[in-house]
């Protein structure tokens, strides 16, 4: 996966980013090139952290659901849930972060 670096805007291979550090739903990353901090732009976390608990939350109601009818709701929804966080995962904006 491919990330830009929002300070010298090179292009970093995420294999590459060796220092990472985790902040409640942010996840932070060290530039290698510049040794700048940035992380995803945080509204599109907060998005991404909902997309992920509702795919996990509606599968929870399905398994535990005995009406049939709501269980295609549930799924539909964790499926929007699944896609939004993917693609803010691959596309997300990045910012830098200051202390
Ligand atoms: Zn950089």
């Amino acid at each position: 996966m491919i990330t830009t670096c929002p300070n010298c805007q090179e292009k970093i291979n995420t294999k590459n980013i060796k220092a990472t550090q985790k902040k409640g739903i942010h996840l932070e990353k060290k530039c290698p090139f510049c040794e700048t901090w940035f992380r995803l732009k945080a509204p599109l976390a907060v998005i991404k952290t909902i997309g992920l608990s509702s795919l996990l939350i509606t599968s929870l109601l399905n398994m535990f659901t005995i009406k049939n009818e709501l269980s295609y709701i549930f799924s539909s929804v964790g499926f929007i849930g699944i896609v939004i966080a993917l693609l803010i995962t691959f596309w997300g904006k990045q910012e830098k972060i200051y202390n």
